[in-house]
């Protein structure tokens, strides 16, 4: 599957707020965001002084988009999450929020493994993790309820690995999910409920846009 490529705190600039993109620097005065809030390109300053109503339209993209770059999803697998959303049982906003986060990138950096998404894919494709004893190198991998992700034995000896117990230990983990540091393993204990999922999105918006073509 293929990934955004480009400037990450472009994204940033272009929602108009920090989507926490770049791991430690987003918390740092060197975030692009603190010292240029408005849209990047060369009307972006200026737009952002302009008043424009924004249409019902405008709004579901700007919802869409935000939470396509906040996970690292390109449109084409993002609407495959959409349609799968729609397949399972209850709401497909929660539905379509669960996969995002089901999503073996991000299950490790909720874990506190990885300080972003974007780091916790690279590790995932250089090999580093099992899941239920298996390496897997594929990001996007969707988890179950019950799946189990260990660092691998072969990279523990890494000092990118053993200096993480002590960072990770100081991140804390949502309730969905069990971790034991010292074994640098974890668990998806269940799927998240949407109170436990960034406040910040919105997928009724998400699914307007969706349905509406
Ligand atoms: Fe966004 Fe992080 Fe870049 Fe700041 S440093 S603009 S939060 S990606």
């Amino acid at each position: 599957m293929g990934r955004y490529r480009g400037p990450a705190c472009k994204l940033c600039r272009r929602e108009g707020e920090k989507l926490f993109l770049k791991g430690a620097r987003c918390y740092t005065s060197k975030c692009s965001f603190e010292r240029r809030a408005y849209p990047p390109g060369d009307h972006g300053r200026s737009s952002q002084f302009r008043r424009r109503r924004e249409s019902d339209f405008a709004r579901q993209l700007r919802a869409k988009q935000k939470a396509r770059r906040i996970y690292g999803v390109m449109e084409r697998q993002f609407r495959r999450y959409y349609e799968e959303s729609l397949q399972r049982r209850g709401l497909t906003g929660l539905n379509l929020l669960q996969i995002l986060e089901s999503r073996l990138d991000n299950v490790i950096y909720r874990m506190g493994y990885a300080s972003s998404r974007t780091q916790a894919r690279v590790l995932v494709t250089h090999g580093h993790f099992d899941v239920n004893g298996r390496r897997t190198d594929v990001p996007s991998m969707l988890l179950s309820p019950g799946d189990h992700i260990a660092v691998r034995d072969g990279s523990r000896k890494r000092v990118f690995f053993k200096d993480l117990r002590s960072i990770a230990t100081e991140k804390s983990i949502p309730d969905w999910i069990g971790r034991d540091v010292e074994a640098l393993s974890g668990e998806l204990v269940r799927l998240p409920e949407r109170l436990e999922i960034d406040g910040n999105l919105n997928e009724q918006l998400i699914v307007e846009y969706y349905s509406r073509r």
